[in-house]
This record gives structure tokens, C-alpha cells and sequence, in this order.
């Protein structure tokens, strides 16, 4: 990683939330001797993503080797696409093994940031204050469920939850279960349970790409195989590959790779769906990749599953046990799953952050959450974000974003530590070119090719890094200091 200095400094660095880029901050920091650093969790276990989304059917649609840490393979993934709960493993086992939980505060979130004399004011739910010289928020960027407004929800008498707040005291055997939506979290699901309830009801309001990829497991000799660092490499240099493939197809609305990629999950559609009017009900019209893409080798056979209906008359009102439809038919259910994703706009709230003269975030991003390089906002010193607005979200894995990022931020904090200036941030005018130039980029990507996604801020535009996976390397290999005002 670039950016790290040898020695020890008193900096004292306060690193918002435990998950993966917080133990990341944790393990870099301690390696780089900013000895005097803590985490604060608002959970009482780190993870993030995987400790709060905990769904039948969970894993990540990024290949398990392309989302590790650079720094530790892991040659025992089980499979190609690994389970959310052998995520979580890995990263509590990282910590562990670089000591990361001494420096957590859990059961503590910080709920106030203030700018003040030259440093950071930092107050925590626990009702403690602290000052600090440097902020790493590393909040993530799916942690506040959206439960999309639906009428008559409250009325709802049968077992509801959000499908990032899971409650597995309630028995699905047996019972008629729904679910509203139909993004990644919604399509895993259905293939983890649509067999094993009585009556599965998917409630769709757009229908979804779905690129048939197998989740391979991994054999005990794969996995010895692994040990051996060429072998592993091997695997983690194609996924490599394919991540600059598809992150220069995704950029370029017109590029043949989107165009295959389409066909590829047409046939799926045309091949594996068997019933007609089923097949033109799950037949999307819009682009594939517009929205996030589905990765799925079993949606479909879940879906035709007989337990299985797929509902895709609007919600008009629900009831105490169940979902009356537009067209009014009424759906019974004892359970109803809420997967309507979550609020990718909410970087780093409820917290409230305030810069310079009291200018609060909330203000400052009054348009749309921005930030020069997606690390640094003006006149917010010595604040820094990892996966922060406008980062690559649906390119490549987010672990090396967050690398590559906090290499970035490292460096800028050296300009601080090697004492050539106590206080740095983005400079108005580079983060307005940065927006500039990124906004006429994502004209050309498949996101703005007439969809509705997560994917675009509330203007309609592509919250996403527009540019390739080896553009990103290159941009973060070192800070143009230029763009920023240091005093
Ligand atoms: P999402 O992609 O935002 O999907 C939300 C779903 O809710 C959409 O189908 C949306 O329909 C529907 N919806 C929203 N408001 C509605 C309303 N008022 N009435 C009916 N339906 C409504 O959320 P998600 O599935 O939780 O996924 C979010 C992201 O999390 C993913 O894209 C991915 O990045 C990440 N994730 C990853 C994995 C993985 O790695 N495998 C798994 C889960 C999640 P419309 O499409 O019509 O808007």
C-alpha cells in the first residue's frame, strides 16, 4: 500500500464503524504507527454489511478471492461466490489476528463531529468526548435499510421485517411468505426459501437481468492448491481480469462486452423459463447492467418452483394478513419480507458533521453527497472517507477500492504527520472539476441508459466512479496536491 511511513506519531485518528474498511484503517494505521487510533462501532460485533444482512440465501456476488484483502488470501473460500456468514468469519478472524478489537469501542456511535480550534470534536452515544486530529469515516455504503413507503405496511399483523434486519425466530415452514422487491438481496432470497415454504409470493415491480453464473464449490484439493501462492494468484489474476472487463463494459453503454453480456442473460430467460406469460412477466425492458446485475444460477427454477408466485400487479394496499394488489386480488401471507434496499445517500448519517465555521454536512451536500476523489470534501480538514460518494459501486470489489483509497488518505495524512501542514482538504475548485469531468463521464455508461436504480442520485445521475478499474489505480496511486488547501 502506498502512503505508509516507518515510526510512531501521537496523531490521534478516530475511525468510524467496524467493518471492512475500518478494520482495514485499524490494521494500517497500527502498521504505520498512528499507534493512537479507535474505532468506534455502533454494533456490538464488527462486520458491517455481513453482520447486519443476515438472509437466507446471503453471499456476495463479487468472487470470494477478488474480495479479500490483498494482505491475506484466504486459499479455504468454500466457494466461488462465498456465504455471507464465512464473510464475516474472515473478517473477525482478521481482526483477530492483527489484534484490531483492542482499539473498538462497541456499543458506541458517534453521533457528532465538529471542526473546532484546529481539531476534531468528537461525541459518541455513550456520551463521550474526545478530540481528534484525524477523521476516517468508514461507514459503508448500504447501512440504512429503505422500507419503501407502501400503503397500509403498519397494518400488517403476521412476522414483517427488512431484509437487512432479519428475524430468525420466525419458523418460515409452513408458512405463506412474501417478499417486496426483486434486487439482489430479493432474488437470493427467493431461491433460499421459495421451496421450503408453504406458499412463496415475490411481489415485482421491475423485472431483473439474470446472468446464469454457477457458485462453484471449491474442493479440498482446490483448496490445498491454494496454499501455493502461484496457484492462488492464478485465480485471483483472472478475477482481476474480468473485473477490468466489466468494469470497461459498464462505463461504455455501447461496448460489445454489454452487448454479450445481454444476450447471455437473454438466453437464460429464453431457455430456462418455461411458461410463456411467466417468461414475459420476468422479461426486463431495459438494458442489462442498467441496474445492479443479478448473478443467479437458480432464480429462475425458484421462481417456477409450484410453491412460487410471481406478482407483478402493483401494491395497492396491505392488510392486517396479507397484499391486495391493483388488480385486486388479495394475496395471503403470514410473513412479509421487506428487501426494498437502502438509502445509498445516507453516507455516514444520522452523524452530524460540521467543518469549518460550522458549515454542516447536511448543507454542504444539499444538492447530492460529493467529494473530490471520493475521499475528501472542502472544508471539512482532516476528514476522510472510504467508499464515499461517488466511489466505484458497481465496477469492481469494494475491498480494493477501500485499499487503494485509504493508500490515498495515508498520504495525505503524511503531509500532516511530516509536519507540512496541521490542517488538508480538498480545494473547492478541484472537487467542482473532479464533479465536472465525472458527471460528463457517466453520460456514456450503461447506467444512464434509462433505468431506475440505486445506482443514481436523486438528479438522475450515476452515484459511480464513470472511468476504468486501471484509471481508478492510476489515480490513486498518489494525491495531486494541488487540489488541496493545506494550512
Ligand atoms: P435494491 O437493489 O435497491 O432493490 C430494491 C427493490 O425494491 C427493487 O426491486 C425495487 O423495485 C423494489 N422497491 C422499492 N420500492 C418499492 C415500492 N414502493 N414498491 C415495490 N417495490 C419497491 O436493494 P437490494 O436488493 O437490497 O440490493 C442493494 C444492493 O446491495 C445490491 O445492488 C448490491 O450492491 C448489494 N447486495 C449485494 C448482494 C450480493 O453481493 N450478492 C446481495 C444483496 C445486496 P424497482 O426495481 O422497481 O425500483
Amino acid at each position: 500500500m502506498e502512503g505508509l511511513l516507518d515510526g510512531a506519531t501521537d496523531l490521534r485518528v478516530v475511525i468510524i464503524g467496524a467493518g471492512m474498511s475500518g478494520i482495514l484503517s485499524s490494521i494500517k494505521m497500527t502498521e504505520s504507527g498512528y499507534h493512537n487510533h479507535i474505532i468506534y462501532e455502533k454494533s456490538d460485533q464488527l462486520g458491517g454489511t455481513w453482520r447486519d444482512n443476515t438472509y437466507p440465501g446471503i453471499s456476495c456476488d463479487v468472487p470470494a478471492h477478488g474480495y479479500t484483502y490483498s494482505f491475506e488470501p484466504n486459499p479455504n473460500w468454500s466457494q466461488t461466490f462465498a456465504p455471507g456468514p464465512e464473510i464475516k468469519e474472515y473478517f473477525e478472524r482478521v481482526a483477530d489476528k492483527y489484534d484490531v478489537r483492542k482499539n473498538i469501542r462497541f456499543n458506541e456511535s458517534v453521533n457528532y463531529c465538529a471542526f473546532e480550534d484546529g481539531r476534531w470534536t468528537v461525541r459518541t452515544t455513550a456520551g463521550r468526548e474526545e478530540r481528534a486530529d484525524i477523521i476516517i469515516a468508514a461507514t459503508g455504503v448500504l447501512h440504512i435499510p429503505y422500507t419503501a413507503p407502501i400503503n397500509g405496511l403498519e397494518r400488517f399483523q403476521g412476522s414483517s421485517f427488512h431484509s437487512s434486519r432479519w428475524d430468525h425466530s420466525v419458523d418460515l415452514v409452513g408458512k405463506k411468505v412474501g417478499v417486496i422487491g426483486t434486487g439482489s438481496t430479493a432474488i437470493q432470497i427467493t431461491s433460499a426459501i421459495a421451496h421450503k415454504v408453504e406458499k412463496f409470493s415475490l411481489f415485482q415491480r421491475t423485472a431483473q437481468w439474470v446472468m446464469p453464473i454457477e457458485n462453484e464449490m471449491y474442493s479440498d484439493e482446490d483448496k490445498v492448491n491454494f496454499t501455493n501462492s502461484k496457484k492462488l494468484d492464478e485465480v485471483v489474476n483472472q478475477i482481476h481480469q474480468d473485473f477490468d472487463n466489466f468494469s470497461n463494459g459498464v462505463i461504455d453503454s455501447e461496448s460489445a462486452m454489454m452487448a454479450e453480456l445481454e444476450a447471455e442473460c437473454l438466453r437464460n430467460l429464453e431457455e430456462n423459463v418455461h411458461d410463456p406469460v411467466l417468461r414475459e412477466k420476468l422479461r426486463p425492458d431495459y438494458r442489462a447492467g442498467c441496474k445492479r446485475l443479478i448473478f443467479s444460477p437458480d432464480f429462475y427454477d425458484a421462481i417456477q418452483h409450484e410453491n412460487s408466485n410471481l406478482i407483478t400487479s402493483g401494491i395497492r394496499t396491505v392488510e392486517e394478513n396479507g397484499i391486495t394488489t391493483e388488480d385486486g386480488e388479495f394475496h395471503e401471507l403470514d410473513v412479509l419480507v421487506i428487501a426494498t434496499g437502502f438509502r445509498p445517500d445516507a453516507f455516514i448519517r444520522p452523524t452530524t458533521v460540521l467543518g469549518r465555521n460550522g458549515i454542516n454536512l447536511d448543507d454542504a451536500w444539499d444538492s447530492y453527497p460529493s467529494a473530490y476523489m471520493s475521499v475528501s470534501i472542502p472544508e471539512f480538514p482532516n476528514f476522510f472517507m472510504l467508499n464515499g460518494p461517488n466511489s466505484p459501486v458497481g465496477n469492481f470489489s469494494l475491498i480494493q477500492i477501500a485499499e487503494n483509497q485509504l493508500g490515498y488518505v495515508m498520504q495525505l495524512m503524511n503531509e500532516i504527520r511530516l509536519g507540512n501542514c496541521t490542517q488538508i482538504s480538498a480545494t473547492s475548485d478541484a472537487t467542482e472539476a473532479f464533479e465536472e469531468r465525472r458527471i460528463e463521464a457517466t453520460k456514456k455508461t450503461i447506467w444512464m441508459t434509462g433505468c431506475k436504480s440505486w445506482y443514481l442520485d436523486k438528479n438522475g445521475i450515476p452515484s459511480s466512479w464513470p472511468w476504468s478499474r486501471q484509471q481508478f489505480f492510476e489515480e490513486m496511486k498518489e494525491p495531486h496536491m494541488e487540489a488541496f488547501d493545506r494550512l
